[in-house]
């Protein structure tokens, strides 16, 4: 690992907080338990996520690009990988040459998919997705009876059938009945071929979402998604720290940052903390709301955001905070174990995926194991 102990800003990932929260689903779960890690492991870094996730027992892994996956195999020689959103016209030799399995969402991708492999002489291998009612990627049920029906059936090894819940993170919402149902009709054209409906949140609506494979993703990094329900069922693993570069005393009738948004009403300690919106600290926590600062964590208390966030550095109120606890190069926590990533997320009217996958790409990722 990285010496990073002195970097303005860190983001730490506990290993070990993963390899539990994958064995917490494989416990939830009857089907085999896969683990999504797009957009670099959902930012966390895809090297050490892979290669915990491997020897925590997990064989089939999903990524969003193809140049994804070229990285988790180089990493993950045995893994099984689908890649989500494939470029077809574009990437089909790419894949081959790396054993990626596309999840195929369209005709003409398919019949694509199956023209451009012929060179090989294998069979094409690959998963289809089916949309049942979310409405983004996937065949709609006509183009999957017309699929069924084609001769191009005999042409391709399917070997996953898949589907995607639009609202399985609200437990009584009507949706996830009626997409598990368009789902079972679709999997009984299918015989023999494995079945995957659930991410994270759908893999806690119950057994009857979890099919042949569970696809989870953010549960893995530590958010649970039904978490205003009910207490989170799998452990943090990620707290994102910046250090304090300087503290100042201002009089009464200072301001403080761009815009000169904020005025002492009275002397006023003020920390500048290393880390801005470049880093990932959304903009919009500078902004009060219900007349409440939001607030970091330092020492032991809580210290309310005073002043626009920049790109590079953030100001806090150190008044309420004991002034022998604190000095130059503590540490701050943004969120982690004091502040959630929820209570972040909530504030800025986002979920926690965007907070994590916003991190910035400088900010050094260091791993507990
Ligand atoms: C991202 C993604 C997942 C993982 O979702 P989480 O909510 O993070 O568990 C599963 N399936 C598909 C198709 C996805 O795009």
């Amino acid at each position: 690992m990285e010496d990073n102990s002195f970097s303005a800003a860190n983001l730490i990932v506990d290993l070990r907080a993963l390899a539990a929260n994958y064995d917490v689903l494989r416990k939830t779960s009857n089907a085999e338990v896969a683990a999504v890690v797009k957009a670099d492991a959902y930012g966390l870094g895809l090297g050490p996520i892979a290669e915990t996730l491997s020897t925590s027992g997990c064989k089939t892994f999903f990524v969003a690009l193809t140049a994804e996956g070229v990285s988790l195999r180089s990493l993950l020689p045995n893994a099984e990988i689908y890649v989500l959103t494939p470029c077809i016209e574009r990437d089909t030799n790419w894949m081959i040459e790396n054993q990626l399995k596309p999840c195929l969402y369209d005709i003409d991708d398919i019949h694509n998919y199956i023209h451009r492999s012929q060179p090989t002489g294998l069979q094409p291998r690959a998963a289809l997705h089916v949309d049942t009612g979310i409405n983004r990627l996937g065949l709609d049920h006509s183009q999957i009876k017309a699929f069924c029906d084609s001769d191009e059936r005999g042409k391709i090894d399917v070997d996953l059938l898949m589907s995607h819940l639009a609202c399985a993170d609200e437990p009584d919402s009507e949706m996830n009945k009626v997409q598990l149902s368009r789902f079972r009709e679709n999997v009984q054209r299918f015989p023999g071929v494995r079945a995957s409906l659930a991410n994270s949140a759908g893999i806690f609506l119950g057994p009857e979402y979890h099919f042949d494979l569970v696809r989870p993703g953010i549960s893995l990094y530590g958010h649970d998604p039904h978490h205003k329900t009910v207490p989170s069922r799998v452990r943090p693993v990620v707290t994102f720290e910046a250090r304090l570069g300087q503290v100042k005393n201002l009089s009464e009738g200072e301001y403080v940052g761009y815009g000169a948004t904020v005025r002492c009403n009275q002397p006023t300690r003020i920390g500048v903390v290393l880390a801005g919106y470049a880093d990932g600290i959304p903009r919009y926590l500078s902004d009060a709301f219900d007349g409440e600062m939001h607030s970091v964590f330092i020492a032991g208390h809580r210290a309310p955001i005073f002043g626009c966030i920049s790109m590079d550095l953030t100001t806090i109120d150190l008044s309420g905070i004991p002034k022998m606890d604190i000095g130059n190069g503590s540490t701050v926590e943004i969120f982690g174990r004091n502040i959630s990533i929820e209570e972040v997320a909530e504030y800025v009217g986002t979920i926690p995926y965007e907070i994590l996958t916003q991190i910035g790409a400088r900010v050094p990722r260091n791993y507990v194991s």
